[in-house]
């Protein structure tokens, strides 16, 4: 289950051409877009379900094609009225990130599926099912309902389904603007409730895709070998006790800025997600692990908070920022939406502007590889 040689050839003579030569980023860089476009896919006599990776290969070509043409992508003004949440967690999560999507007319990210996904499973309203006295209505999908069943352990979500509904920031009747004017920081958090001591808090959702780990490997099926599904549980369970900062970041400037309520704490919750096959053979997704974090303004949280307001106030006053090219992750590159206007993962630029320069975007001439040559 991978990239062929030859494809795998062209997808490094591909980053090569954006300008990243580390070999290591390179596979790792490779390895996570498998994960991300590669599907199981039906032959075409039906007989065998192969591993597709040519989305991944497509996806890079369009970078390609992008960076080609790069004069022509349309530029947005870079506005500085009301900083939102959310723009400070994706400052946080990387500032170029946060440059080009600020920069630039994105006619489709590179994470369209993940985002529909999340948005599929906000629709469901998971979190509110179990809370008394919400009518929550079903929004009917693209998918189907029969796969959204709680087959997950979610007591730590207790306290959550114990408290009282006071603001659904997914209900188009109640959804507002939290705009606090001192400063300027614009919030829509994903709800707020009252516990049952009558303090409020946040609540941010996040899911994100993690291979359910009571599911047999392709090996396991085939040769019939005991599943280490408890093993693969623990990795999760570490796994899902780490929360990113930028979400933390995003859940902080809510408590801090939200002055409609007084809010007192946050609870950042992850929702883990797989697919299955329906009985129609089509393949839906499903929720199997979730996991929660609760969040005070405490002293620590405060100076975190502080820099990054900080830092990105000093970033739009003077248009400049050195990129911490340590940051700068293969993974984090492979699964970020806007990889493909990004020329900051060669670790080739020390600074960062915003509006994001197009001369970040340049391609190396490359020699294209001798076996594949013979191909074209
Ligand atoms: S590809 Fe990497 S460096 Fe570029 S914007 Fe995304 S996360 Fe940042």
């Amino acid at each position: 289950m991978g990239y062929s040689h030859k494809q795998y050839l062209f997808a490094e003579y591909l980053m090569n051409r954006f300008g990243v030569s580390d070999q290591e980023f390179i596979q790792q860089f490779l390895d996570h877009y498998l994960s991300k476009y590669g599907r199981w896919t039906p032959s075409m006599d039906g007989r065998y379900n192969y591993f597709d990776v040519s989305a991944a290969i497509d996806s890079l070509l369009m970078e390609q094609n992008i960076k080609r043409n790069r004069y022509a992508i349309r530029k947005k003004e870079v506005r500085r009225e009301y900083t939102t949440a959310t723009d400070l967690s994706a400052f946080a999560f990387c500032p170029a990130s946060y440059s080009i999507n600020k920069s630039f007319e994105i006619p489709k990210t590179s994470n369209e599926r993940e985002i529909g996904l999340g948005n599929y499973f906000h629709d469901q309203l998971n979190l509110l099912k179990k809370i008394k006295d919400v009518g929550v209505q079903k929004i009917e999908t693209e998918y189907d309902i029969e796969a959204d069943v709680f087959v997950l352990d979610d007591s730590c979500l207790q306290e959550i389904y114990s408290s009282t509904l006071i603001f659904n920031g997914h209900s188009l009747d109640t959804r507002k603007i939290f705009l606090n004017h001192e400063t300027n920081v614009a919030c829509v958090p994903d709800y707020i409730f009252q516990d049952i001591k009558g303090n409020n808090f946040v609540v941010e959702e996040k899911y994100h895709f993690y291979r359910d780990p009571r599911k047999l490997t392709y090996d396991e099926k085939l040769n019939y070998i005991e599943p280490d599904d408890i093993g693969r549980q623990r990795v999760l369970d570490r796994k899902s006790q780490i929360f990113h900062i930028n979400h933390i970041i995003q859940v902080l400037a809510y408590i801090k800025n939200i002055i409609d309520y007084k809010i007192d704490y946050g609870y950042l919750v992850y929702w883990y997600y797989d697919f299955k096959e329906n009985d129609e053979n089509r393949t839906v997704p499903y929720l199997h692990k979730v996991s929660k974090k609760k969040i005070l303004f405490d002293e620590y949280h405060r100076k975190v908070y502080s820099r990054a307001v900080h830092s990105l106030d000093g970033f739009l006053t003077s248009g400049r920022l050195e990129m911490r090219l340590d940051k700068i992750q293969p993974k984090k590159c492979a699964g970020c939406s806007v990889t493909q206007y990004c020329g900051h993962k060669t670790k080739k630029y020390t600074e960062l502007s915003i509006p994001y320069s197009t001369d970040y975007l340049s391609l190396d001439n490359v020699e294209f590889p001798e076996e594949l040559k013979k191909e074209r």
